[in-house]
């Protein structure tokens, strides 16, 4: 039996992807070899990676519509940098909502002017920041629309005619969005999609070629879309077990429906969170994450009990980031609802013995 998995990331997968997964490691398509050692030019290859480009606008609802999709490595920390070097001419504006947030400030600063607009680090970076200002002559606004570390999530982005480029990463197909709002969104693949070694890119084409430096190859979105994603070797399994979640998540009813249950696990978390009188949710309550909630124990001399406890109703996952302690409960996708069933079994049972 497999254990409750709650890893923030790389995090859980679909028993049935990895049970493809799988088999393709050993015979790809039915063909004698392993979809790790065929080329990444061979048909079969070529029709993995334009099914997953293609799934992917289709999960976003953005095909025909002037985007691509590209599949590149480094991690969503890759992006950091080269949406900077690719977009930012003059002027950038960055709402920084947590670490991942201000380490793509941080790479972006390399580029040329930054406008932080806004910043949730005056306390714990526990809540989103609203009503700020965009300055119109920014190239573009840069924002996280999920705080995997803090549990805080944007439910709300901002009307402004400027360019706005998301880290999605663990959110990313977890939720219906009007997707077309964005210019430039992108994602680490082992949050929310695949495993890791992967980044789905997904760029409004019309807002290239706007900077004047000259970038290299590898980090260039023009020259990396020409290549229809494949200017070197990518990263194939990582790209075929995207493929692979992707269609799986089209086979229960896409976005729309993944979305609810979504919401139903976080409602059976956050209320047990709420009404136990041993927790105490981190984030503010308006801007909870669906994905991943934080949470403490209010008394720290239950904590070895409680850690033990969940421990052996085999749930994976629980600690809290290094940087924020506490507990962290990733419900990605993939989690099927009794797994947060087990953690809230095991918190009134907590509850009942202390
Ligand atoms: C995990 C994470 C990252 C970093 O991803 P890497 O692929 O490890 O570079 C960036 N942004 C967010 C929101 C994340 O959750």
């Amino acid at each position: 039996m497999k254990k409750h998995n709650f890893s923030a990331g790389p995090c859980i997968l679909p028993e049935e992807v990895l049970k493809k997964a799988s088999e393709a490691v050993i015979n790809f398509n039915n063909d004698d070899l392993s979809i790790l050692e065929i080329s990444h030019r061979s048909q079969p290859f070529v029709d993995v990676i334009e099914n997953a480009r293609s799934l992917a606008l289709e999960h976003l609802n953005l095909q025909n519509k002037g985007y691509t999709a590209l599949f590149l490595q480094g991690g969503a920390s890759m992006q950091f940098l080269m949406v900077a070097y690719n977009l930012l001419n003059n002027k950038a504006a960055y709402l920084n909502t947590g670490t991942w947030s201000s380490k793509a400030i941080k790479e972006a600063r390399l580029f040329g002017e930054l406008d932080e607009v806004a910043s949730s680090k005056d306390n714990g970076f526990s809540y989103i920041p609203k009503g700020y200002m965009i300055p119109k002559d920014a190239d573009y606004f840069h924002c996280t629309s999920n705080n995997t570390i803090y549990g805080t999530q944007m439910k709300e982005f901002p009307n402004t005619e400027v360019p706005i480029v998301c880290d999605m990463s663990s959110d990313i197909f977890s939720r219906t969005l009007d997707f077309s709002q964005f210019d430039l969104i992108y994602a680490g693949a082992q949050k929310n999609m695949g495993p890791a070694g992967a980044t789905l890119v997904v760029i409004k084409d019309e807002i290239l070629g706007k900077v004047s430096r000259e970038i290299p190859s590898m980090l260039n979105y023009q020259l990396l879309i020409e290549k229809d994603s494949m200017f070197n070797t990518p990263p194939v399994f990582s790209v075929y077990v995207s493929m692979l979640t992707l269609e799986w998540l089209k086979e229960i009813g896409g976005i729309s429906f993944i979305e609810k249950v979504n919401q139903q696990k976080a409602d059976l978390l956050y209320n047990e969170i709420d009404r136990n009188p041993l927790f105490t949710g981190f984030a503010a309550v308006e801007d909870r994450s669906v994905m991943n909630a934080t949470f403490t124990i209010n008394n720290k001399a239950l904590e070895t009990k409680f850690d033990s406890m969940w421990a052996e109703a085999r749930i994976n996952g629980l600690h809290g980031h290094r940087s924020v302690g506490g507990y962290r409960a990733s419900m990605y996708n993939a989690l099927p609802l009794h797994s947060v069933q087990s953690l809230v079994d095991v918190m009134q049972e907590l509850e009942r013995i202390s």
